[in-house]
């Protein structure tokens, strides 16, 4: 399973005084599209408990609902019976859902819906709230150089861009 992000929306970040340097790409856990070039949500998240609007790496008192997300997102059918497939599953230390990024979209998450992208063609646009370390992007700022990433894409510092 994909590691703990600290790196999620705005407001959500550490209090401490001294600004962070922006994270990386694999830093928010950036994946491409879904394979069907859906959205990233919950409804067709593999972790997702469809029967009792859960989910596996949240707490069981956590509604998970399908219009929902977060930075933890697997492309697959969602687990109905997750721990009758999967009985290790039971035993996964839950996470918090701060920490995780959860939040409800209607229209689902992916980079052309969040505040920090600006488009550059129909399937692709720059992130300018992660950096490339390597410089090998295209936009370069004081801390390095944005990446450019797929408009379906998508991580765990998706915030909703305000229409
Ligand atoms: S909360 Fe995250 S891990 Fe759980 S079903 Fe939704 S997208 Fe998947
Ligand atoms: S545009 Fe938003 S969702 Fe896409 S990688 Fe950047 S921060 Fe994450």
């Amino acid at each position: 399973m994909k590691r703990l992000s600290l790196w999620i929306a705005p407001g959500k970040t550490s209090p401490d005084p001294m600004p962070a340097p922006m994270p990386t790409l694999g830093e928010v856990l950036y994946t491409e599209p879904n394979p069907n070039k859906s959205r990233k949500q919950c409804g067709n998240c593999f972790l997702w408990k469809s029967a009792s609007d859960t989910c596996v790496i949240h707490d069981e008192d956590v509604i998970v609902i399908s219009t929902m997300v977060c930075g933890y997102h697997v492309f697959g059918p969602s687990l109905t019976l997750a721990t009758d497939v999967m009985p290790a599953l039971a035993n996964i230390m839950s996470v918090d859902p701060e920490m995780s990024n959860l939040q409800n979209t209607v229209q689902g998450a992916s980079c052309d819906l969040c505040e920090w992208f600006t488009p550059r063609g129909q399937m692709e646009g720059v992130c300018r709230g992660t950096v490339d370390r390597e410089g090998a992007g295209l936009h370069p700022t004081e801390a390095g150089f944005h990446p450019v990433v797929s408009a379906l894409g998508c991580c765990s510092r998706f915030a909703k861009r305000e229409e």
